[in-house]
C-alpha cells in the first residue's frame, strides 16, 4: 500500500487531465492515476491537495547551483560587457569554492527547486579551487534531497592547463561511477568554446566515452561566436562538430549567436538546445531566435530555482501574444518530456510505472480550467506560486513549506556561515 493525494486538477500537459483526480503512490513510482472518487481509499493514507494544479515533477534543464550563495554579492570590478561579468563575479566565485561552500550552494539551490516543484536539475558545475571530488560532494547534496540530477563539471583553461587532467578526470569519473545510478548521472561538461583551445576540444574528444554527452555554454555572446570565426569555423557550433562533439546527447545551452551553418547543423545532428530567458536578459546578450530553433527547453542559468517563472519571463520577452502558447506547452511538456527520459528512463509525464515524480502547485484555479487554456493558468494564474508538495521518486520531499529533507531552523544557520566564508574568500581570491 502506499498513498494517495487527491482532489487536485492533474494533468500531463499533454493528454492527460483530470479536473477532480488522483494518483496513487507506491513505492518511487506512479501505482495509478484516475479519479479521486475511484482512487481516495486505495492508499494507507490520503493527501486532500483542495483543487491544486498537479503537473509532472519540473525539469532545469541548465542552471548553476555553485552560484546560489552569491545573491547580493558586489563584483569585484566593472561588469559592462559579458566577459566583464565573467571575469569579476562568476569565474572569481568559483575560484572561491571549497568543499563546504560547494555542498551548502547546492543544499540552498536545491531547497529552492525542490520548493518550486523541480525534481530534476541539469547542473554546470565550475569550482576552479576545488575540482577533484567537487561532483560527488554535489551529489551528496542530491541524495540527501531526494531529487535527480544530472551532474558535470565545466571543463575550462582558464584554470590553466596544468589542472585540464583533473578537469576532463573528475567529469569522466564521475559519469562512469554513476552510470547505473537512476537518480544522479553525469555528462561532460564544457564551459564554452571562447575559453577551450583547440588542443583541449581536441583532448576532450580523445578522452570521453563514445555515449557520454556533453553540456556546454554555446553562442551565448557575440564574444563566444567571434572567437570561432577567428579560427576559421563558422560559428560555435560548426567548432563543436569539427571535433565529433556534436550529437542528441549534446547539450548546448542559448544558442544565440550562431551562423546559418550552425543552425543547419543543429537541424541536422539534433542537439539539445536550451534557453535561459530571464538570464540572456540579466546579461543582455540578446535572445534565442525562436523562429530558427523551434526545439528546445528551458533552463535558469542559475537565476532562480522556478521554472514557472522562467516559462512566464519566456512568454514576455519572447513573442508575447497568445498564439504562442501552444509553443510553450510543447516545449515545457513534451519536448521536456522527450528530453528527460533520453538521459532517465521512465521519467518525465504522469504515466503509471514511471519514477513518481510530481509538482503540486500552491494554485488553485476558480475560472475554467481545460488543456486548451493549461498554459494562460500557468502563466497568468500560477506565476510566483510555491509548491504546495513536491514529490520526488515517490517521496514527499517538501509539503506546506516543510522539507523532508532538511529542518530549516538547523540548517539555515550553517548556510548562512558557509555563505559568509565564500564571501570573505571571494574578495581574496
Ligand atoms: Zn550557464
Amino acid at each position: 500500500m502506499g498513498f494517495v493525494i487527491g482532489h487536485g486538477v492533474v494533468t500531463d500537459g499533454i493528454e492527460l487531465f483530470i479536473e477532480d483526480g488522483a494518483i496513487l503512490i507506491e513505492g518511487d513510482k506512479i501505482a495509478a492515476i484516475g479519479p479521486t472518487a475511484e482512487l481516495r481509499d486505495r492508499g494507507d493514507k490520503f493527501y486532500d491537495l483542495g483543487g491544486r494544479l498537479v503537473l509532472p515533477g519540473l525539469v532545469n534543464f541548465h542552471h548553476h547551483l555553485y552560484s546560489a550563495l552569491a545573491t547580493g554579492i558586489s563584483p569585484a570590478g566593472p561588469t559592462d560587457t559579458f566577459v566583464q561579468i565573467l571575469e569579476n563575479l562568476w569565474w572569481r566565485l568559483d575560484r572561491a569554492l571549497d568543499d563546504e561552500t560547494i555542498y551548502y550552494s547546492a543544499v540552498h539551490g536545491i531547497m529552492d527547486s525542490v520548493a518550486h516543484g523541480v525534481t530534476t536539475i541539469f547542473d554546470h558545475h565550475a569550482s576552479m579551487g576545488f575540482i577533484r571530488g567537487s561532483l560527488e560532494i554535489i551529489e551528496k547534496a542530491f541524495r540527501e534531497a531526494g531529487i535527480n540530477g544530472l551532474l558535470c563539471f565545466e571543463i575550462s583553461d582558464r584554470a590553466g592547463r596544468e589542472t585540464l587532467k583533473d578537469q576532463i578526470e573528475e567529469n569522466v569519473n564521475f559519469w562512469e561511477i554513476h552510470r547505473d545510478n537512476p537518480n544522479v548521472k553525469g555528462i561532460m561538461g564544457l564551459h564554452a568554446n571562447f575559453t577551450l583551445s583547440e588542443e583541449t576540444l581536441r583532448e576532450i574528444a580523445r578522452s570521453k566515452p563514445e555515449e557520454m554527452g556533453i553540456h556546454i555554454h554555446c553562442g551565448e555572446d557575440r564574444h563566444d561566436f567571434d572567437f570561432c570565426r577567428k579560427l576559421g569555423y563558422s560559428g560555435p557550433v560548426d567548432r563543436l562538430n569539427a571535433f565529433g562533439l556534436l550529437n542528441d546527447r549534446t547539450i548546448l545551452a542559448h544558442a544565440i549567436h550562431l551562423s546559418e551553418r550552425d543552425y543547419r547543423l543543429i537541424d541536422e545532428k539534433k542537439p539539445i538546445v536550451v534557453s535561459n530567458p530571464e538570464s540572456n536578459a540579466n546579461n543582455q546578450v540578446g535572445k534565442m531566435d525562436r523562429d530558427r530553433i523551434r526545439e528546445f527547453v528551458l533552463g535558469t542559468d542559475g537565476m532562480s530555482g522556478d521554472m514557472v517563472q522562467t516559462l512566464r519571463s519566456m512568454y514576455l520577452l519572447g513573442k508575447g501574444h497568445n498564439e504562442d502558447f501552444e509553443a510553450l506547452r510543447k516545449l515545457f511538456f513534451e519536448t521536456s518530456r522527450k528530453i528527460l527520459s533520453r538521459f532517465f528512463p521512465n521519467r518525465g509525464g504522469l504515466e503509471v510505472g514511471n519514477y513518481a515524480d510530481i509538482a503540486v502547485l500552491d494554485y488553485v484555479p476558480v475560472t475554467p480550467i481545460s488543456l486548451e487554456n493549461l498554459m494562460g493558468h500557468l502563466i497568468f494564474g500560477a506565476k510566483n506560486a510555491k509548491a504546495h508538495m513536491t514529490i520526488a521518486n515517490g517521496r514527499i520531499v517538501y509539503h506546506n513549506g516543510k522539507f523532508a529533507f532538511a529542518d530549516i531552523e538547523k540548517v539555515r544557520p550553517e548556510i548562512r556561515r558557509a555563505a559568509r566564508n565564500l564571501w570573505d574568500k571571494f574578495r581574496k581570491v
